[in-house]
């Protein structure tokens, strides 16, 4: 709405509509299609729908574009798609623009399901596919060619929060011609500057911080309005990977609160990082925002903050990782992120169990790792809750 709205305005206004009723609250237009005054509109609408004519809520929904233009407005974007998944926002994305023979270099320290689409689906259509070590801007430079048509990276890592140089790789990406998408969950929608580094492409699962209280799957796709219109939406809307309007009022609630919490949360996670830093039992302590870690001046150029996730080491390996998560009495065990409760992860033996043990070391998930999500509890309760832990490890 307004261009001169500071962020906060418009986590709790941009994009919304009202209806006849003048409505406070968003509503929600639980509708899978919307009637036409006249066989003419009909028509009409068919061959151009303006900017609040909807036709089916796979294409397209009120309560869902309020929020589309939510996030688009806070990342910076000309428009947003949200879908029912980070999943299908991270595939749609690439499967959206790629084609037979197209080259995309991507970062190796991959989620699990992202490592999926470009080894496995990408590869089967004839996408070649070369893996890169994210932080190592020689190697990009090396993978990235003429063909280079994307190329693909999270931010902030997954477990272990190792930072790609957003500005440098779309430097190098850009010199080819190619597009770069970033998968930006780590580094919250509130800490990234990823457009104004150069990203063409920002995803997001937005069961993460964006929901922010767990509840409900979905994702979105970032862009210029014609990467998302006329790339993405097409293959979006005909493959069926459209967010649900009641999902997308819990996301449009979740965005009024989401600068409040992603500060509350890297303020805890900073002070945890500080307090368990140098504990006997912790052997390695991984968090961006600490001035010890090595990429400290690259997180607070890219993101001004260290985040809200914290992941360390933990002397004894597996054992005392169990017995360390065993006794926690507030942090959840669980593998969400972003969520209001404090989760706990040991991604060895959950979310990355499935890796080969070769593949774990070269990416430190090592069997003592703890990815902790700092959620909105009280900073001292919960530094007592893992130096219980850390005592019973
Ligand atoms: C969770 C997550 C996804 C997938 O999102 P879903 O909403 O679970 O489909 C993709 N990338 C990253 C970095 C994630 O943390």
């Amino acid at each position: 709405m307004a261009d001169t709205w500071k962020t906060r305005t418009k986590l709790v206004h941009e994009g919304s509509r009202r209806s006849q009723y003048g409505e406070m609250a968003e509503a929600i237009f639980l509708t899978q299609g919307f009637a036409y005054d006249s066989a003419e509109q009909a028509e009409a609408r068919f061959i151009q729908s303006g900017p609040d004519e909807f036709i089916y809520a796979r294409y397209g929904n009120p309560t869902t574009r309020m929020f589309e233009e939510r996030i688009a407005a806070l990342e910076g974007t000309e428009d947003a798609f949200a879908t029912a998944s980070g999943m299908a926002a991270v595939n749609g994305a690439l499967t959206s623009m790629l084609r037979s023979g197209d080259h995309v270099v991507s970062a190796r320290a991959l989620f699990g399901s992202c490592l999926y689409i470009l080894e496995d689906v990408l590869t089967r259509y004839g996408v070649r596919v070369t893996f890169v070590d994210g932080a190592d801007l020689d190697q990009w430079r090396a993978a990235v060619t003429p063909d280079t048509k994307a190329v693909f990276f999270e931010s902030m890592s997954n477990p272990t929060l190792e930072l790609v140089d957003i500005a440098a790789v779309s430097q190098i990406a850009h010199e080819v011609g190619a597009l770069v998408i970033v998968d930006n969950v780590f580094a919250t929608p509130i800490f990234s500057r990823a457009v104004d580094q150069g990203a063409d492409v920002v995803v997001y699962s937005t069961t993460k911080h964006i929901d922010g209280q767990g509840r409900a799957l979905g994702g979105v796709i970032c862009g210029s309005r014609d990467f998302v219109r006329k790339v993405a939406e097409p293959y979006l809307k005909h493959t069926g990977a459209a967010m649900s309007p009641f999902t997308s009022w819990i996301m449009l609630n979740g965005m009024a609160t989401l600068d409040l919490r992603c500060r509350a949360m890297a303020d805890s996670a900073l002070a945890i990082a500080t307090a368990l830093q140098g504990h006997a039992k912790v052997t390695r302590m991984i968090y961006p925002g600490l001035s010890s870690h090595p990429q400290h001046k690259l997180a607070m150029r890219q993101i001004g903050s260290g985040g809200t996730m914290v992941a360390f080491d933990i002397a004894g390996g597996k054992e005392a990782a169990f017995r360390f998560m065993n006794a926690l009495q507030i942090a959840k065990i669980s593998n969400n992120l972003g969520d209001a409760k404090t989760i706990a992860t040991h991604p060895a033996t959950t979310t990355h169990q499935r890796l080969p043990d070769d593949q774990k070391a070269r990416l430190g998930i090592t069997p003592g790792l703890i990815r902790l999500s700092v959620g909105l509890e009280d900073a001292g309760d919960l530094i007592d809750d893992l130096l219980r832990g850390l005592a019973a490890a």
